[in-house]
């Protein structure tokens, strides 16, 4: 379950990202459930079988946004309850902010305060840490937040275009800088938060998917994001085995819910290096 000490955001730009994030899912939402759905019933009398599945898909989309978001904050990727050597092995390093030993590719987070096992980056969206235990519900909340904004896009745009009478060249503003149109009074209010839902749709349904496909990369050659900058392919054990090592042995149901149980191969502490995972294959 989750406490308020997970939650509480850990700086002030976290919690402004939590806050706008929690706005915008919520916000396109139930715009969706309010605006689009009569709008579709009415324009294009949509049969109710119809309405039911884009219900059933939204509401799909939704709940894996939001039970990936409550995955991340709920799962402890630090090394914090974990048994570690006194003595520096290795490859190990000493973190002085912890004062403790610090496994391979863990690194400490100046804002969690904590050394996160196999860290990837702090995302500000959810104020924690993305590392070990938790990449698999980061990558499918990027993937169905790509997913939902591009399902907005699609619904919102034709919905727009209606209300402003159709499209002309004069009418970009309208798109580009709805509320600034709403000041000066050539829209409606209405107006101007549906185009601004479509603008924002649009717009992070491009940036997810670039940030999409650059993690799908990585998970390819079985880096983080350190690794990658760092070029570093210590830890790459081919395609389909790091795929297991970032989604866990039942990888092809994580999509479904994340509720999902699927173990990783690794601990977090221990990672299975390119030279030693061929020299097991070829014993
Ligand atoms: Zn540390
Ligand atoms: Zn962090």
């Amino acid at each position: 379950m989750l406490s308020w000490r997970n939650i509480k955001p850990k700086s002030f730009v976290d919690a402004m990202s939590m806050l706008y994030f929690m706005v915008m899912v919520h916000s396109a939402y139930l715009y969706g459930e309010i605006a689009i759905v009569p709008w579709l019933k009415e324009t294009y009398s949509v049969g109710t079988s119809k309405m039911i599945m884009y219900q059933i898909f939204a509401l799909f989309l939704y709940l894996n946004v939001m039970g990936n978001v409550y995955k991340i904050i709920e799962t402890n990727t630090s090394s914090v309850g974990k048994m570690l050597p006194t003595l520096l092995k290795p490859g190990w390093t000493f973190c002085y902010a912890c004062e403790a030993n610090s496994p391979p590719r863990s690194f400490h987070c100046m804002t969690c305060n904590k050394c996160i096992l196999k860290r990837d980056h702090h995302c500000m969206f959810t104020s924690q840490c993305i590392g070990h235990s938790n990449y698999r519900f980061y990558f499918w909340l990027v993937f169905y937040g790509w997913c939902g904004t591009m399902f907005c896009a699609i619904m919102t745009v034709p919905y727009v275009l209606n209300l402003l009478d159709g499209f002309s060249i004069w009418k970009i503003p309208y798109f580009i800088l709805p509320l600034f149109c709403f000041v000066l009074q050539y829209i409606s209010f209405f107006t101007a938060i549906s185009s601004f839902i479509t603008l924002l749709s649009v717009v992070f349904s491009c940036a997810l998917v670039a940030l999409l496909f650059w993690h799908c990369s990585h998970i390819y050659k079985g880096q983080t994001t350190f690794e990658s900058s760092h070029r570093i392919y210590d830890y790459d054990l081919g395609w389909k085995e790091n795929i297991v090592q970032s989604f866990g042995t039942k990888w092809y149901l994580t999509w479904i819910c994340p509720w999902i149980n699927s173990p990783l191969p690794s601990d977090g502490i221990e990672f299975q290096t390119k030279a030693n995972y061929e020299n097991s294959k070829d014993q």
